[in-house]
């Protein structure tokens, strides 16, 4: 089979973000082995992977049987079981994964992962809460942070800003963030130096996240 290629990713623990995220891979063409220590779990994903297993992922000899060394890319997706977590990702990492990624379920966790050495260390909840209150706040209509420190958000256009060419408007040298797009009438047009917002324009606004936030403060 061709499970265990350098495009397949596992992703171990099929919770609601696993199986979310195992999903969204297929639907882009990735392979996914699913495995899951819940025999019911399981049943639900099967046909829908591309491959699931039933097994405790802490016992290595699952690592072997599953052919886990050969994947590139592996998801640690098992949530509140912070043992068991922790306990699959450092065997993951000690057996030469190249691409780690752990999901963490708190601040405390997320530094345990990181000391341990894994590459991309994910907390959902977190930034999922961070992201809606921008959204709850009422400033912006989206906000997601790219990595820790960079974000794009959604913004409507302000009025201020408006008929005026972007080169002119100066928002680099006066606010430190850029314009990388407009959605206008449901389409996406790429920001060039030339556009001109309209009223009810959605400016797609990047930059260093306090930048962003200052920004979007000073145009409500
Ligand atoms: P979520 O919040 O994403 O739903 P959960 O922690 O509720 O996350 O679910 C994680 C999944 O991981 C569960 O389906 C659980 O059966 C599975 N799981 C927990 N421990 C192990 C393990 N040792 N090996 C494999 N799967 C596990």
């Amino acid at each position: 089979t061709t499970i265990g290629s350098a495009s397949s990713v596992a992703v171990i623990g099929l919770g609601r973000f696993g199986t979310a995220l195992a999903l969204e891979l297929m639907a882009h063409g990735t392979e996914v082995l699913g495995i899951d220590s819940d025999e019911q779990v399981v049943q639900e994903l099967n046909g829908r992977l591309t491959a699931v297993v039933t097994g405790d992922a802490t016992k290595p000899e699952l690592f072997e049987q599953l052919g886990l060394i050969d994947f590139d890319r592996v998801v640690v997706a098992i949530g509140t079981d912070v043992t068991a977590n922790i306990l699959v990702t450092s065997q993951l990492l000690r057996v030469g994964v190249k691409d780690v990624w752990a999901k963490a379920l708190d601040e405390r966790h997320a530094l345990i992962l990181d000391q341990l050495g894994v590459g991309h260390v994910v907390r959902p909840e977190a930034d999922m809460g961070r992201r809606v209150a921008h959204m709850v706040r009422g400033a912006l209509e989206d906000f997601i942070e790219i990595e820790a420190g960079y974000a794009a958000v959604l913004l409507e256009a302000p009025l201020s800003l408006l008929a005026v060419p972007l080169r002119e408007l100066g928002l680099q040298a006066k606010h430190g963030v850029g314009i990388g797009a407009v959605k206008r009438e449901g389409s996406w047009i790429l920001a060039t130096i030339e556009i001109r917002f309209e009223r009810g324009d959605l400016l797609l606004v990047h930059g260093p996240t306090s930048k962003v936030e200052a920004f979007a403060a000073s145009m409500a």
